[in-house]
């Protein structure tokens, strides 16, 4: 069984074997201690100066999305979304849901978002917006610098999901002014599922003083931010998940730090992409994260050819939801996958192509 899917990612063996070893019980200093020196590495990833505004949930990403929404806006802001797939979608279903105020810029299928989708909301009084960066719904990575320069003249916070761009992509807190960025365990970190970490800046955390009552006691971010000071969270942590991100930084640093980390998966991805073309397989123009590739079928039922992965020779990647299930592909450059392996992964993509062809023939 190979898995080229997002998450959980074909998980590297020293991490699927952190569970057996035994760790110790949480609410002590020893855990803390690991707990505050992730924490420190992770600060210097996505670079921010204080380690104290990381907190962590064990929640999915989707739990992160809310808990965001429940804790940073009220029904006084007025919020801007980038909606240009599933995760965008979310966004406007979650807010909708929780009645607040919101706009949507709404792209189509392979639209680039440029700076003339933004244009029209410049210079209104919008307090926020909210990205899904990499819209993994597609395979789009949106401009960051477009997005921030954007919230930095119109003064709006920045709020960013991403999920799945953070350690596959360059990013950078400090430099595009990010005033929430929302990540978790089972993507780019490639472990178990379970813990998302979101990341405040300075002003996220000042504004959080004099919101009102939020609707979360499970989630109440200022409960958080004080309780990591001391390495702990509020409630019981994923416990495996902490010591298995322990491992996993551990592992970055050997393999040669983060830049190394990024370009061993942009080597996957290059390659994947270039070996795909050589098979005549459609890649979508926009510029697109190192994490994923979707390839658009044109006349064959993509769901087919990812059931037919599956059931004939054990390969799993990312089907599609919505009106792309039948469309797209979705392939993951995360994880213990090797060049080999891809192309062992194209060849049977194109014999489960031809196999569909020739079914639906009949
Ligand atoms: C995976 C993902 C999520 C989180 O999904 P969960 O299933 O709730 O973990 C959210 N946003 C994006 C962009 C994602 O790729």
């Amino acid at each position: 069984m190979k898995k080229f899917t997002l998450g959980p990612v074909e998980m590297f063996h020293r991490t699927a074997v952190i569970r057996d070893k035994g760790f110790c019980y949480f609410r002590t200093q020893e855990f803390s201690d690991i707990m505050i020196n992730n924490s420190k590495r992770l600060a210097k990833i996505l670079n921010i100066q204080d380690f104290n505004s990381i907190i962590y949930l064990a929640m999915s990403g989707t739990g992160a999305m809310e808990a965001t929404i429940q804790n940073c806006i009220t029904n006084k802001d007025k919020s801007l979304v980038i909606n240009g797939g599933t995760f965008g979608h979310r966004f406007c279903e979650m807010l909708e849901w929780h009645n607040c105020d919101y706009d949507s810029v709404n792209l189509k299928w392979n639209e680039e978002l440029t700076y003339k989708h933004l244009k029209p909301y410049e210079n209104k009084n919008y307090t926020t917006l909210f990205v899904n960066l990499h819209e993994t719904g597609t395979g789009q990575l949106y401009d960051i610098k477009l997005l921030s320069d954007f919230c930095k003249r119109n003064n709006l916070f920045l709020i960013v999901d991403a999920i799945s761009t953070i350690l596959a992509d360059d990013y950078d807190i400090e430099k595009y002014g990010i005033d929430v960025t929302i990540f978790s365990s089972q993507k780019g970190l490639c472990l178990s599922p379970g813990m998302s970490i979101v990341a405040l800046s300075q002003r996220m955390i000042d504004k959080l003083q004099t919101m009102p009552k939020q609707t979360t006691f499970y989630a109440d971010f200022k409960d958080y931010l004080k309780n990591i000071k001391r390495g702990q969270t509020p409630f019981t942590p994923p416990v495996c998940v902490v010591f298995e991100l322990d491992d996993m930084l551990n592992f970055i640093d050997e393999k040669g730090g983060e830049k190394a980390w990024l370009k061993e998966i942009e080597e996957k991805c290059l390659y994947f992409r270039k070996k795909a073309k050589e098979f005549n397989l459609k890649i979508p123009e926009f510029k697109k994260s190192n994490m994923l590739t979707s390839i658009y079928l044109e006349n064959i039922d993509a769901y087919k050819v990812f059931c037919k992965l599956k059931d004939n020779f054990g390969i799993y990647i990312n089907p599609c939801g919505g009106e792309l299930a039948t469309k797209l592909l979705r392939i993951s450059h995360i994880g213990n996958t090797t060049l080999e392996d891809i192309d062992d992964l194209l060849e049977k993509i194109n014999i489960c192509i031809e196999e569909t062809k020739k079914e639906d023939m009949k």
